[in-house]
Formats: structure tokens, C-alpha cells, sequence
């Protein structure tokens, strides 16, 4: 059976790393491509990618075998392009807030690639996912962003690219800033006004401390 009459979702994505850099026995595996790095990849069918796992053990390969749902599709960019056309040519990146012309936006994986397969947790996290390319896993970033963040499964990134998909959290984000811009300019007034708003800071300040002092400390005996 020729790969071109194969069924997609009855295929898995075969990755072979030789052991040794740069020595990747090519004419022993004429069906794989080099991918990125020393990374070598076919889809194959589950009986053909057996065969080749005995081959790779053999030839000082490392060998990978992953679900299709856990490999990036050729066409995740325009797929989010068609699903959330961009506003007035462009999009705003979930992570700084940053807007950005669609050419320069990335497309990122929320829960990247890499982690759903290397980690048992981050294939639980996309268990009701259609795949790792789902649209919910999709979110628009800058080239800067999506470079920081890296291969990185943090909860952190994962809260701010939910939280960075509303314009209601840019608009309070961006209230509060100017609001604490206020409050630091009214505190370095001379005279009357600026003692009221040190005097409030203060107290605001004391309350937080003695919040976080009574979360964090233990109920005292008796
Ligand atoms: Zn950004």
C-alpha cells in the first residue's frame, strides 16, 4: 500500500534521532525526511512503525512514535486566520497586548507541541481537543512572545494566553496602570493633598502586609 492511499488518522508520525550527531543511516530508512536538527520523521502505519523501532534499535537510532493528534498540521495558521479573521489587518498578541500586522503574527500553540509529547499531563490537559491544532489550543502572539515563551509548559503562560484572549483584560489592566500612575503622582505632590494620598498608600500597604501576614502564619495556640 503506497503512503498516498493510506488514511490519515490510521497513520502515526515516526521520528527517528541518531545516537551519534550527524550519523543518521539514510539509506536504511528510505521513507523519513529530515524534519529540523538531526530529526528524521515519516508517517507511517502502526505495523510498518514496529518494524522500524526493531531497524532503529539495530542502527544506533533513537525512535519515536506519536499519535497524529499530537503532531502540528501543515495548515494551523491559516485555519486560525479563516476561524478569527484579524481587526483592520491585524491581531492582538494574547501575551503583551502588543497589536501586530497579520504577517508578523505567530500563531501559537498554548500547550506546545513539544510538551504533549513528551508529557503524560499535557496529553490529559488536551483530552477533549480534536488534536494538539485545535482552535482552542491556537492563540495569536508576536514573533517576540512566542520566542520567550519557548517550548514552555508553565501555567503561567497558559493563564495569560486566557486571560489575553479577552479586550475586557487589556481594558482593566490598562485602567489600572494609569490609576497607579495617578496615585504615584498625587503622592509626590507637596502640601496637603500629597500627605492625604502617602497617609492612604500607607494604610492600603499595611492592610495588604497584615492580609498575607495572617494568610501565611500560623493560628496562634489557645
Ligand atoms: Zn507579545
Amino acid at each position: 500500500m503506497s503512503t498516498n492511499t493510506k488514511r490519515k488518522q490510521d497513520l502515526v508520525r515516526v521520528e527517528l534521532v541518531p545516537m551519534r550527531k550527524g550519523e543518521f543511516p539514510a539509506r536504511a530508512f528510505p521513507e523519513f525526511t529530515l524534519d529540523h536538527g538531526q530529526v528524521w520523521t515519516a508517517d507511517l502505519t502502526e505495523a510498518e512503525a514496529r518494524r522500524v523501532r526493531r531497524l532503529a534499535g539495530r542502527r544506533h537510532v533513537f525512535c519515536h512514535i506519536y499519535d497524529m493528534r499530537y503532531v502540528r498540521s501543515d495548515n494551523y495558521r491559516q485555519r486560525f486566520i479563516r476561524a478569527f479573521p484579524p481587526k483592520h489587518g491585524k491581531y492582538r498578541c494574547v501575551y503583551c497586548g502588543r497589536w501586530v500586522k497579520t504577517r508578523d503574527m505567530t500563531v501559537d500553540h498554548v500547550i506546545p507541541v513539544y510538551g504533549v509529547k513528551r508529557s503524560r499531563f499535557m496529553r490529559w490537559k488536551i483530552r477533549h481537543y480534536t488534536d494538539v491544532n485545535d482552535l482552542r489550543n491556537l492563540a495569536p502572539s508576536c514573533r517576540r512572545c512566542n520566542l520567550k515563551k519557548g517550548e514552555s509548559t508553565s501555567f503561567v503562560w497558559r493563564w495569560r494566553a486566557r486571560l489575553g484572549k479577552h479586550a475586557l483584560y487589556w481594558r482593566i489592566r490598562r485602567t489600572m496602570v494609569v490609576l497607579l500612575v495617578l496615585l504615584v503622582i498625587l503622592a509626590c505632590l507637596p502640601g496637603e493633598t500629597g500627605n492625604m494620598v502617602r497617609q492612604y498608600l500607607l494604610t492600603a500597604g499595611m492592610a495588604i502586609r497584615d492580609g498575607i501576614w495572617r494568610l501565611l502564619a500560623p493560628p496562634l495556640p489557645g
